[in-house]
């Protein structure tokens, strides 16, 4: 056995124990098959069982799954899962097999039709989101789909090219450049934004506990008034060449769409991270969230409806943090005793209003070639 091999030994075991690998060759005849035309959300889900990146899934779900997801945050197995994993369609197709396809048409992977199944979106909505309002943009995305579900194991053998391909690790990937360079505890970080001083804060005091730090940017479909990715990525790149050490950290794509459900999308990322290697997942306030439909620790919460290990990845609980004067480091409400009047605080719309201005907001709150990456950002838009 290689050393690498070995190394690998050491990290946490995918999600069920194994990863799924669902990626093979086109059947012959594939092109005479009925053809499913996926929408962005659920191509981004394909490519995620593709990779592994969902084991122990093997396809979107059936109905047993799907409605002891929706009630109980576990599969009909009793395997920890918080999000249905299903692919909406009008019908039922005709054939035992079908193809799954883009909008585009190009055909991506055929899909072994299990079952088809009625669904209640207004169960869906209040069970996963909390919420049946249609302005939360996951119930809003979820009444726009079509009535049923088509159930089935998938096999992919088109795989869209990646928006960064230098960024581009499924988890097989992940795992080996973990234990290329030694690593057993990994800690990963979701994020679908600039990181400012106070998420390298947390990455940083995490990574001081484990070997390693996955920074996991998702790159799937977001809100459109969310900092589009190509700007993140390039945020992502001048902070770690300024400011990590090259030999702890990773940087690299998480294909996932936002589905903003909060505390059970928390859940959901974790899983996810577990599959890429990561050992432990840093779970901020409000993660996943949208305007104010969850509470501030509703993320962090949700946890405590799985018994100890059940998950086994550690999730890592954090503060809000911030730059204080009288301390003059970065705190937390945690750490910190003074008055927030000695805190460097900006809100969001300060900051974007700042960068839109060209004014670098200050060094406490943001590195200055971070702050750089987005005035350019705001320029060109
Ligand atoms: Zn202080």
């Amino acid at each position: 056995m290689t050393d690498v091999a070995i190394a690998a030994q050491h990290l946490i075991k995918p999600h069920g124990g194994q990863l799924v690998d669902r990626t093979g060759y086109a059947p012959d005849g594939v092109d005479s098959l009925e053809k499913v035309t996926l929408t962005s959300r659920e191509l981004s889900d394909l490519d995620m069982l593709a990779s592994g990146a969902l084991s122990p899934l093997e396809g979107f779900m059936g109905s047993e799954d799907y409605a002891s997801v929706v009630e109980t945050m576990h599969l009909a197995n009793g395997m920890p899962w918080s999000l249905p994993v299903c692919l909406a369609v009008d019908e039922a197709p005709s054939g035992d097999v079908v193809a799954l396809a883009n909008e585009a048409g190009d055909v991506l992977a055929t899909l072994e039709v299990q079952e088809v199944f009625d669904y209640d979106k207004h169960v869906e909505a209040e069970e996963c989101f909390r919420t049946t309002d249609d302005a939360h943009p996951g119930v809003a995305r979820l009444y726009e789909q079509k009535p049923k579900y088509l159930a089935g194991s998938v096999t992919v053998f088109q795989r869209p090219e990646p928006a960064f391909p230098e960024l581009a690790f499924d988890p097989a990937d992940t795992r080996f450049a973990f234990a290329k360079r030694g690593w057993k505890r990994v800690v990963g970080f979701q994020t679908r934004n600039p990181i400012h001083r106070a998420h390298e804060y947390l990455t940083k005091v995490a990574l001081e506990t484990v070997d390693g730090l996955l920074i996991h940017p998702l790159v799937g479909d977001t809100k459109s008034d969310d900092v589009p990715a190509a700007t993140r990525v390039e945020c992502y790149r001048v902070l770690v060449d300024g400011y990590y050490p090259h030999n702890r950290v990773l940087v690299s794509a998480f294909p996932a769409a936002m589905r903003y459900a909060g505390p059970r999308e928390a859940v959901w990322h974790a899983i996810c991270r577990k599959n890429y290697g990561c050992s432990h997942f840093i779970v901020g306030r409000d993660h996943a969230g949208v305007g104010d439909y969850y509470g501030t620790y509703d993320a962090q919460l949700i946890f405590e409806h799985f018994e100890p290990h059940e998950l086994d990845i550690e999730p890592i609980f954090f503060e809000h943090s911030f730059w204080c004067r009288s301390c003059g480091a970065m705190a937390s409400a945690k750490t910190c005793p003074h008055d927030p009047a000695d805190h460097v605080f900006l809100s969001g719309t300060k900051v974007r209003e700042m960068l839109a201005n060209g004014e670098l907001p200050p060094v406490e709150f943001s590195r200055p070639e971070v702050a750089q990456v987005l005035i350019e950002a705001y320029r060109t838009e």
